[in-house]
């Protein structure tokens, strides 16, 4: 007997059949002798809807009046379907209770719509778990040292699973979505591309920050920290599948690394259009440029991603970086206001139809000239590389969104993922 935390998505929950499905899949668990703890998230669409009303009614503000609110709001999707599925549990003859996050409660910090989780009291989840019960507690919210509700960010019910699965010592944390795994890169953008049934860790942490949604970065970091086992698997198989069967489906993120994961030289593809390139043209050369851009831009409580400083012609350089592209706007206006003409800058351009595309692989930590085949195939697809970064095991460009399937797939092919994927890992 084990204590296990089954995390579904929202189409997962999509409907009250599938919520249906939910229920005796864990119901089938729990009459296996395992103690169960399911965190939902919201019905597909539904945060959606939540924050597009408010959006019909007031642009999006910075500051923390409007936030609280935003969460106020969007909490009620995870709340209602937490709700559904301990009724749908209930009906199935199961003794089931859900909890809010206030109520556990899962303390966050006030940073409103992105709000970081500080602790967990597991208290009231351990006493029901004991008395045979099985606990629902709300993905994607939280609670502040105020006692109003926040909420964790766009996809964040798999961070408010893995933190439960931490909390609780569980021994594994299941995702439960839309697909049958982690693959080499969106099964959506590109069809040939492959299940992987092992993905070690610092892997999966790199596709997730560089765009792959499949997990949330925030629930890899939180696993990675605690060591928390966990797989992502299909939802859509058969509820009463064999539960040894469904147990070793998906794909496993493992935190030992072997042979035949480093002999694959990348493993996955991750891409993300929601970055926006800033440059600040004819900056002087001289100490503390960098700073004094990347200063006022922190400042502000933008967050900087890729960043070049070209090299300098007649004293003058240009230096470029991306934002969020939420923050596209804020940055333009800022470097205008102020940076430009403290420098005496020439001028500020962006471009927000831009995208980012990275490979991903333990192995470029051992074969050399990775990233100068990367660049190879992208060139003779005529795709022009505006930026690049690296680290151990990424290689990033900025490229126009424009040519991003096609790049995608151009990558996916050179480095045979097309193919041998599905044994890269096996
Ligand atoms: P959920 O609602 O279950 O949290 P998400 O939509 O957040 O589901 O995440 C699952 C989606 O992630 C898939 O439908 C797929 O389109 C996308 N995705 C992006 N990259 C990958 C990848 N490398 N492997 C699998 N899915 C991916
Ligand atoms: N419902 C939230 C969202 O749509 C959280 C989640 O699904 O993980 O972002
Ligand atoms: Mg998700």
């Amino acid at each position: 007997m084990a204590l296990i935390v089954h995390k579904y998505g929202g189409t997962s929950m999509g409907s009250t059949e599938r919520i249906r499905n939910v229920a005796r899949r864990v119901a089938k668990w729990h009459k296996a002798g395992h103690q169960m703890v399911v965190v939902p998230s919201a019905m597909s669409g539904e945060t959606n809807r939540l924050l597009g009303l408010a959006k019909e009614l007031a642009p999006a503000k910075p500051g923390k009046a409007h936030g609280r609110e935003l969460d106020m709001l969007a909490s009620t999707g995870e709340q209602a379907s937490s709700a559904l599925l301990a009724i749908a549990l209930q009906a199935e003859g199961m003794d089931a209770v859900s909890y809010a996050g206030w109520q556990g409660p899962i303390k966050t910090n006030d940073a409103y719509t992105k709000a970081r989780i500080e602790s967990i009291d597991d208290a009231r989840v351990r006493a029901d778990l004991e008395a045979g019960k099985v606990v629902i507690v709300t993905g994607f919210q939280g609670i502040d040292g105020d006692g109003n509700i926040t909420t964790l960010g766009r996809g964040g019910s798999d961070t408010s699973a893995v933190a439960v699965a931490a909390a609780l010592k569980a021994a594994e944390c299941l995702i439960y979505t839309d697909v049958d795994g982690v693959y080499t890169t969106d099964p959506r953008v590109v069809p040939e591309a492959r299940r992987l049934l092992r993905v070690s860790f610092e892997e999966m942490l790199e596709m997730a920050s560089m765009g792959s949604k499949v997990l949330q970065i925030r629930s890899v970091e939180f696993a990675g920290k605690y060591q928390v086992p966990l797989r992502v698997l299909s939802s859509f198989t058969p509820w009463d599948i064999d539960l040894a069967e469904e147990a070793a489906s998906g794909t496993l993120i493992t935190f030992e690394e072997d042979e035949q994961m480093e002999q694959a030289v990348v493993s996955g593809i991750a891409f993300n259009r929601d970055e926006a390139k800033v440059s600040v043209l004819g900056v002087p050369d001289k100490p503390g440029i960098a700073a004094q851009i990347l200063g006022a831009v922190a400042d502000a409580n933008i967050e900087v991603d890729v960043i070049i400083q070209n090299l300098s012609k007649d004293g003058k350089t240009d230096f470029s970086f991306t934002v969020h592209r939420n923050d596209y706007q804020k940055t333009l206006d800022l470097l205008k206001a102020q940076v430009v003409p403290a420098l005496g800058a020439a001028d500020v351009v962006g471009d927000n139809r831009i995208c980012k595309v990275s490979i991903v692989g333990i192995g470029m930590r051992s074969h050399v000239g990775v990233a100068s085949r990367m660049f190879r195939c992208l060139s003779n697809e005529g795709i022009n590389i505006q930026m690049i970064s690296t680290s151990e095991i990424k290689t990033s460009v900025v490229i126009d969104e424009k040519y991003m399937e096609l790049a995608v797939r151009a990558l996916h092919r050179e480095f045979d993922l097309d193919r041998t994927a599905d044994t890269i890992s096996a």
